[in-house]
């Protein structure tokens, strides 16, 4: 018989490849999923009936998007553009790979992302698909970590305000584990070891 388990108390799943981290739970997934219906009804009114070109930043943005585009009510394209800069917790040169997202001229876009740090990611694309001729451009984030900031823009919507902490679950990952986890978690310091073999 399954037995509910509060999250706070659970050891990370097996199949994180990660067996002796422990997590603590920032965010609660009930409290994760009253947000992004908030955040569905804000989207919902600022558009209203006119279409929507929703951008998801990849990878960190796939758990709020799935969730996310299912509560929208306008005539949706869902599109993606790849964005990398961490390796573990230590940021690398920002990639951006635009391949995969669709046309995005002449269109209404709302750009997804996980987790808003310093910016300077969300800066980046944002400047990119600029270039490319929206009609409009806004973006949403599900974090933000509100002191980290390095830029002075800032998204349209933000559902959560969190402390900086590096935070896993929902779509976020360490070294690819843990983007399953239904619930935010921080992971002890002790994990965060960035020996990625
Ligand atoms: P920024 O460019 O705003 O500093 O970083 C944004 C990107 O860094 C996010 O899309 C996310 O991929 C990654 N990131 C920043 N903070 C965290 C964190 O606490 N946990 C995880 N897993 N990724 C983070
Ligand atoms: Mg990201």
């Amino acid at each position: 018989m399954t037995k509910q388990v509060d999250p706070a108390l659970l050891l990370i799943p097996s199949n994180t490849n990660s067996p002796k981290s422990t997590v603590k739970t920032l965010l609660t997934t009930e409290q994760l999923h009253h947000g992004v219906v908030q955040l569905g009804r804000e989207i919902n009114e600022t558009y209203g009936d006119r279409p929507l070109t929703i951008i998801g930043v990849l990878t960190g943005s796939v758990v709020v998007l799935a969730d996310l585009i299912r509560l929208l009510e306008m005539p949706l394209r869902v599109g993606v553009v790849q964005a990398s800069s961490y390796r573990g917790t230590i940021r690398g040169d920002l990639v951006i790979n635009s391949e995969l997202m669709p046309d995005i001229r002449g269109r209404d876009v709302l750009l997804v992302d996980d987790i808003f740090d310093t910016g300077r990611t969300l800066v980046e694309v944002i400047a990119q698909m600029q270039a490319l001729g929206p009609t409009s451009l806004r973006s949403a984030v599900l974090l933000r970590k509100k002191e980290r900031q390095e830029v002075t823009m800032d998204p349209d919507f933000v559902v959560f305000d969190i402390p900086d902490e590096f935070v896993v679950g929902y779509g976020l990952d360490y070294n690819d584990a843990y983007r399953n986890l239904t619930y935010l978690a921080t992971l002890e310091p002790d994990d965060l070891t960035d020996d990625f073999a």
